[in-house]
């Protein structure tokens, strides 16, 4: 087997993200959807304690129509609800 049948292989098996060509560093996330997740997640517990229970998926939807909200939480607001449809 030559060298760069060796390599493309490595490169294969590396996980990427799943919303990006980044190498994916936790669950299937990059650093920075990762990022964008634990803020997500973070907010909704600041949320219900404001607003009352409030499920994941609603929470989701109310961020999604916030213009505010960036490109790298959006990206992964849209995959987290492609996630619960499927469900
Ligand atoms: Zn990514």
């Amino acid at each position: 087997m030559g060298v760069i049948r060796e390599i493309q292989m490595i490169v294969k098996n590396e996980t990427r993200c799943i919303l990006c060509v980044r190498k994916a560093i936790h669950e299937e996330f990059c650093e920075f959807h990762f990022e964008a997740l634990e803020s997500l997640r973070t907010h909704f517990q600041v949320w219900r304690s404001s607003y009352g229970e409030i499920t994941w998926y609603d929470y989701l939807n109310r961020l999604q129509e916030i213009k505010h909200t960036g490109k790298w939480v959006k990206d992964v607001i849209e995959i987290e609800l492609k996630k619960l449809k499927k469900e």
